[in-house]
């Protein structure tokens, strides 16, 4: 069973080191934490869809950039 954790909320000292992180469970159709407000475990795999969408987007036009470039090479100025 996969609980619906939160990114966990920092503690920190005087000095501002990080000294914990507490993590809260939420229910499974929670996206952000009812405690601290941090998103939870489960609106990150959500996120993870459409990023890999806009991944395969960016790559795509860095691509064409590149072979535009490749053909400018080939032009003898
Ligand atoms: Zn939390």
């Amino acid at each position: 069973m996969l609980f619906n954790y939160c990114e966990g909320d920092p503690e920190y000292d005087y000095n501002g080191n990080l000294i914990d992180t507490h993590y809260h469970k939420n229910d499974s159709n929670a996206r952000f934490c009812e405690i601290c407000g941090q998103r939870t475990v489960f609106f990150k795999e959500e996120l993870l869809k459409p990023w890999e969408e806009f991944e395969k987007q960016n790559n795509s036009s860095i691509f064409e950039i590149a072979t535009t470039f490749e053909e400018n090479d080939d032009i003898p100025f």
